[in-house]
């Protein structure tokens, strides 16, 4: 089956490029405890993001979706000294497991977790000239990602990366009935009307399965 291998191959590329991370691991397993969803980007895509991030010297990043704070241990410890996180999470029962697990990996500092749909706090960021933010990580309810895009994109500066997590779903961005495909589709046509940025978007599998990211670039 396809789909073991592709484990498999993600437990070779963790096992060779990222080897044990006690913070990362830690809060997996706090994540787990807490009956959280196991929806956390995997380890090289967490990785991705955090080369990326470094890629383009980020000192202030927006993410949208926290969960337990996997993605943002990752991003967070991408940032220089004196950088800045901002993580927008709906649940709170989420952003404590998040706090907890931010706290323990020493990143509490440098990272603040905002709890309301991210609809709400995304205009108070904007409302106190939060930004630019140089990175944007988007990863929430996926209806809304072209609204969220939107957002990011009032919240950047020319030279900002916006990356947009699950835009491929199994496919199902082709045709798909739901509501998180139409979100995908939804968010493929605002990019492509979009003239600000310029954007691809990358096909991805692995042990969270088959899915991708769309990947922009803020123009000059
Ligand atoms: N980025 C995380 C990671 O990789 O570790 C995973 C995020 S998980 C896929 C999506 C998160 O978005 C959930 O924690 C969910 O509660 C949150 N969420 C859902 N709707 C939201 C909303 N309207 N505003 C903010 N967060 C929302």
């Amino acid at each position: 089956e396809a789909s073991s291998a592709w484990g498999e191959v993600d437990a070779y590329i963790a096992d060779r490029l990222i080897g044990a991370d006690a913070d990362l691991d830690s809060a997996l397993a706090a994540n787990a405890a807490a009956g959280l969803p196991a929806i956390d980007v995997s380890p090289p895509q967490g990785k991705l993001l955090h080369l990326l991030a470094r890629s383009i010297g980020a000192k202030r990043i927006l993410e949208v979706g926290a969960l337990g704070g996997y993605s943002t241990i990752w991003l967070a410890r991408a940032l220089p000294e004196g950088g800045r996180l901002v993580t927008l999470e709906l649940e709170q029962k989420h952003a404590d497991v998040a706090a907890v697990n931010l706290a323990r990996a020493g990143l509490a500092s440098r990272v603040e977790i905002r709890v309301g749909a991210a609809l709400d706090t995304l205009p108070k960021l904007a409302a106190e000239s939060a930004g630019p933010f140089d990175f944007a990580f988007i990863d929430a309810d996926k209806p809304n990602n072209a609204n969220y895009f939107a957002w990011a994109l009032k919240l950047a500066r020319p030279g900002s990366l916006i990356i947009v997590d699950n835009v491929v779903r199994e496919g199902s961005v082709l045709a798909g009935m739901d509501a998180d495909a139409a979100g995908a589709r939804a968010l493929f046509e605002a990019i492509a009307a979009e003239p600000r940025v310029t954007a691809t978007a990358i096909q991805t599998v692995g042990s969270k399965g088959w899915d991708g990211f769309a990947i922009a670039i803020v123009n000059g």
